[in-house]
């Protein structure tokens, strides 16, 4: 079996890849939201969806409980994804007129 992102042997094939391919399946499977830690935009995007104030909206009153801090983590997951590939224009830009 050989596994693409296997960080033993990059993709190659090796006694590892199994190992590493069923480790990728069960992180695909958990997380509703990640944020780097280096990475400003994502941390303040972890804030808006799971900070006090988010917490405090869900689970008030007026929220719908851990549904609401889901939909508002999916929304920015999406978002982010819809982002991404006009940040690297950007990029892209800024590296030309360098
Ligand atoms: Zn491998």
């Amino acid at each position: 079996m050989i596994y693409a992102n296997c960080k033993w042997c990059h993709g190659r094939g090796c006694v590892f890849c199994p190992r590493e391919a069923e480790k990728a399946r069960e992180r695909a499977m958990q997380p509703i939201f990640t944020a780097r830690r280096d990475n400003p935009e994502e941390m303040q995007e972890l804030k808006r969806v799971m900070g006090k104030d988010a917490i405090d909206h869900a689970f008030g009153p007026e929220g719908s409980g851990v549904q609401e801090i889901e939909f508002n983590a999916g929304v920015a997951m999406l978002l982010r994804q819809l982002r991404q590939p006009r940040k690297k224009d950007d990029n892209e830009q800024n590296d030309q007129k360098e």
